[in-house]
């Protein structure tokens, strides 16, 4: 058994405390993608059809293209001040609470309930529900909704496949299992409006978005025989395409979907953070290259801060890549 399994908690033990529980507070992590909100959201819209309160925590504010989700509205990085003491902080999506953010209020871990499908989740919860072989947090919550019998409306069933769709890429990535497949399409059945996720998330681009891609193509630079592609986005180019972060999330993809690339690097120099997303065709492990600079994520997919300036990370992250053999 490996130890992750170990130290997590059971099914049944995370569904009592959901039931114990007077209140609860879902978090998503900082510059929010689909897997963590819509996991969140569909685990509170399920808390509050058996009669919870539940609030949402995020610190940025909801991305344009996640807005259409239930509950979206109520996502906030206010929280009430009178929350009774033994509420739940469900953390969805993130390898440690750190990814909220500073503005989130000291939690005791006791009050913390850890779900997510990273490889190297740190495991910081009282309750630690993580299974790194399922393609998104939203399918391991599901394994909860099956055990508090909630009904899978549309709602909650549009916000499930949003979290398979934003995490296989559109079914398009390795962990598009056929156990994936059949719950998209039980989801589907269920209301799950597929046609919504794909125009609202993979459709309908912003101009300046494409622009700005345009941009970081201009840049890329190829290195070790093709195999690594690199490029970046900084201030000066959000400025002149009047892009902004939200328009760099599928970037990476594109430096590496082209020809013979095996590793993309996207250096994100913007807002006074330099941030980097990972990503491998299988090869070679970019979450322990993230991880050996204080990163995390995915075996194919991973992301961290750098300290430093933007050749500093060029070198550091093409260092860490090289380690892991590129
Ligand atoms: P992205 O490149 O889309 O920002 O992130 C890709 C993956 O890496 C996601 O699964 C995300 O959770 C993870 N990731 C991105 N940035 C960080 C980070 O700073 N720390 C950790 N632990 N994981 C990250
Ligand atoms: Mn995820």
């Amino acid at each position: 058994m490996i130890e992750s399994e170990l130290r997590n908690s059971t099914t049944a033990q995370v569904v009592a405390e959901l039931q114990r529980r007077p209140a609860f507070v879902m978090v998503s992590h900082v510059k929010p993608d689909g897997d963590t909100l819509g996991a969140g959201l569909a685990l509170g819209i399920a808390l509050k059809r058996l009669g919870k309160p539940v609030y949402y925590f995020q610190q940025d504010p909801v991305p344009r293209n996640l807005r259409f989700l239930a509950d979206a509205q109520f996502v906030s990085r206010d929280l009430p001040p009178d929350l009774p003491p033994d509420t739940l902080y469900v953390f969805c999506d993130m390898s440690d609470f750190t990814r909220a953010g500073e503005f989130l209020p000291k939690i005791e871990r006791e009050n913390m309930l850890d779900i997510d499908h990273h490889l190297g989740n740190s495991h910081f919860g009282a309750f630690n529900y993580v299974i790194p072989t399922e393609c998104s947090t939203g399918t391991t919550v599901m394994h909860l909704l099956r055990e508090l019998n909630v009904e899978i409306d549309r709602d909650i069933a549009t916000c499930i496949l949003t979290t398979i769709m934003t995490d296989t890429g559109g079914f398009m990535h390795s962990n598009t299992t056929p156990e994936v497949l059949e719950l998209s399409a039980q989801l589907i059945r269920a209301g799950a409006d597929k046609e919504e996720i794909t125009e609202e998330i993979f459709a309908n681009k912003r101009i300046a978005a494409t622009r700005l891609l345009g941009r970081v193509i201009d840049a890329m630079v190829f290195a070790h025989d093709g195999r690594y592609c690199y490029s970046y986005v900084d201030d000066r180019m959000l400025a002149e395409t009047g892009g902004d972060g939200e328009d760099t999330e599928d970037v990476v993809n594109v430096l590496r979907s082209q020809e013979n690339v095996e590793v993309a690097a996207l250096f994100k120099a913007y807002d006074g953070e330099l941030r980097v997303s990972l990503r491998s065709n299988g090869r070679i492990n970019v979450q322990a290259a993230a991880a050996s600079l204080g990163g995390g994520g995915h075996f194919r997919a991973s992301g961290l801060t750098f300290e430093g300036s933007l050749t500093d990370a060029f070198r550091a992250v093409e260092a860490a890549l090289v380690a892991e053999g590129l």
